[in-house]
């Protein structure tokens, strides 16, 4: 339904619970956050945004956060947003459907991995997991995986250790803000605008990351140049 993000310099927890308040208005039965230093902490639950309880980590200062409208599975604390695979060390939130999940759950069942929730989603921090045990970093662990999938998504990704957001998008709405040393992500705009008007559209097949201020988009494979937009309109 819903995807925040922020990697900046100020602690992500509160910054990301701020930016699923701004989606608030949209349909949704779960929320949760995922904020990285050398590990990363994970607060989700069924229910609404304002409940849900966001812990302030000062050098934490990257986070991802999701409301979800669930599509595959009850709507329960396992199965809200973000999702790890086996070593908590990657979390991923996702908006759409994969469907293709039961094939590759079944694939990564084979391989010994072990699931905690219904979802479609818990498919992807698998599949990263298995990519960056094979040496990849994040981006291109990120580039693989996304070759695997069917369906349309907007999903971002990030991982211990490492202050960054990887996201990409196939048929689900994704958008980057520009900030001073910061970066945003958010499947509507509505999501930041209190912290930046200067945008950037993902399209479909794009994989971005984000790094501070450092914005780059790839699509192939290769770095493109995507027009940043100022917008002119107020939320309210
Ligand atoms: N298919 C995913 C789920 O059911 C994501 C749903 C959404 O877009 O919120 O968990």
């Amino acid at each position: 339904c819903g995807i925040v993000g922020y990697v900046g310099t100020e602690s992500a927890g509160p910054v990301v619970h701020g930016g699923l308040k701004n989606l608030d208005y949209r349909g949704y039965d779960s929320a949760g956050v995922a904020l990285v230093n050398q590990e990363v902490t994970i607060a989700k639950q069924s229910g609404k945004v304002d409940d849900l309880s966001v812990p302030d980590i000062p050098d934490a200062t990257c986070g991802i956060g999701h409301t979800r409208w669930s599509t595959h599975g009850p709507p329960t604390d396992e199965n809200a947003h973000p999702h790890t695979g086996m070593t908590g060390d990657v979390a991923v939130v996702h908006n759409g459907i994969i469907e293709n999940y039961d094939a590759l759950k079944s694939e990564l069942r084979a391989d010994g991995r072990e699931f905690s929730s219904d979802t479609d989603t818990e498919v992807i921090p698998h599949l990263l997991e298995q990519e960056l045990a094979d040496g990849h970093d994040l981006h291109s662990a990120l580039e693989s995986v996304v070759e695997r999938l069917e369906g349309s998504y907007a999903i971002a990704a990030v991982r211990a250790g490492s202050e960054q957001i990887v996201a990409t998008r196939h048929e689900s709405p994704l958008v980057v803000g520009h900030g001073d040393d910061a970066s945003f992500l958010a499947s509507d705009v509505t999501a930041f605008l209190e912290h930046t008007r200067d945008v950037t559209y993902l399209e479909d097949g794009d994989v971005v990351t984000l790094e501070g201020g450092d914005v780059t988009v790839y699509q192939d494979g290769e770095v493109v140049d995507r027009e940043i937009e100022t917008v002119d309109w107020d939320a309210d």
